[in-house]
């Protein structure tokens, strides 16, 4: 469930440096390759799911994200308005970010998958993008739109491809058809009290290189309050580390390879706090702490 954002709003005061300041604060981001690409990419991403009616609040979020390393931008051509939202918040500096977005299942035959690219370079305003996912498996076979896939990638048109809500069994059928170094990437449901991933999705994908990009960190209104016991844990390393629970979330997340988290954040404000969780290293206690708390018996 995605939680609504709140149009209207712009920008909030920032106690963080911009500047030089900001780009001290970008060089604090943890980076990690990006699956088989060579490419390195800032831990904590920028979803743009629901960006809001209003353009400048999240324009300037983005903008202000980017300026604190959080170079993934994710997209689809399912989020209606907001790949228009990000040419404009990253005219002329298509070089600083790393651009993802998805076909959805419904276009991803082969024609349609090589249309939807198009429409997306178009509204995005740039003529290629960095990784093209299919946003989860639907009724059109694998192989058309790995074609397809493979067709833009020759062409140019997208550096690499990956896949988005893949499960095991659908990366073992895709494996089978797929050439070396691809998937470059599974961007899946993960977040504090969701994660299913863990046993058998995260090592298929650590074991052959592939990113794992955990959408929703925040788990939607299900963001553990201070009240419950992992809440408590969470205010507990957050004050350890002078930083807030939902940092120490993304830090958990992004806690080492092949995981990758892309927070949305239509506020300047929430930007810069998601950005930095980028810089914080936790530690194998603390990650053992956490983990118990929000631990396998939930998993069921
Ligand atoms: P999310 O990032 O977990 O949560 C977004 C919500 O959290 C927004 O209401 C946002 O508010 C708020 N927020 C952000 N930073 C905050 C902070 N520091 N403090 C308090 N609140 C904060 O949820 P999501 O948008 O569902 O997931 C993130 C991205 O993953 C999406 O935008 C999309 O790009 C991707 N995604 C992919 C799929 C898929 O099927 N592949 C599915 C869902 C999502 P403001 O916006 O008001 O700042």
């Amino acid at each position: 469930m995605h939680a609504a954002c709140v149009a209207g709003e712009t920008s909030e005061p920032s106690d963080l440096p911009h500047g030089a300041g900001g780009r001290i604060m970008a060089a604090m981001m943890q980076r990690r390759k990006f699956g088989s690409l060579g490419r390195e990419v800032g831990v904590i991403g920028q979803g743009t799911w629901q960006l809001g009616r209003d353009r400048a609040g999240p324009i300037a979020a983005l903008r202000r994200g980017l300026e604190l390393g959080m170079d993934h931008i994710d997209t689809a051509e399912m989020y209606t308005g907001a790949e228009e939202v990000i040419a404009e918040a990253f005219a002329g500096r298509r070089d600083e970010i790393f651009l993802v977005s998805k076909v959805l299942p419904q276009n991803a035959s082969q024609k349609g998958t090589l249309a939807a690219c198009e429409q997306s370079l178009r509204r995005l305003r740039t003529d290629h993008l960095d990784v093209y996912l299919l946003h989860w498996r639907g009724s059109h076979p694998l192989a058309e739109t790995v074609a397809a896939f493979e067709e833009l990638e020759r062409a140019g048109k997208i550096r690499a491809w990956g896949v988005s809500n893949f499960e095991l069994d659908d990366l073992e059928e895709l494996a089978a058809l797929a050439p070396a170094g691809r998937p470059v990437c599974n961007q899946v449901l993960y977040h504090l009290e969701e994660r299913s991933i863990e046993p058998d999705v995260v090592p298929w994908c650590e074991s052959r290189a592939v990113a794992v990009v955990g959408y929703t960190p925040f788990g939607g209104s299900r963001f553990p309050g201070p009240r419950s016991a992992g809440g408590r844990v969470l205010e507990e390393v957050a004050a350890a580390h002078g930083a807030t629970p939902r940092q120490i979330a993304l830090a958990f997340l992004a806690r080492g390879a092949p995981l990758f988290a892309i927070p949305k954040a239509a506020r300047v404000q929430h930007a810069e706090e998601n950005a930095r969780a980028g810089a914080i290293a936790l530690s194998a206690a603390e990650i053992t702490r956490i983990d118990a708390a929000f631990g396998s018996a939930r998993r069921g």
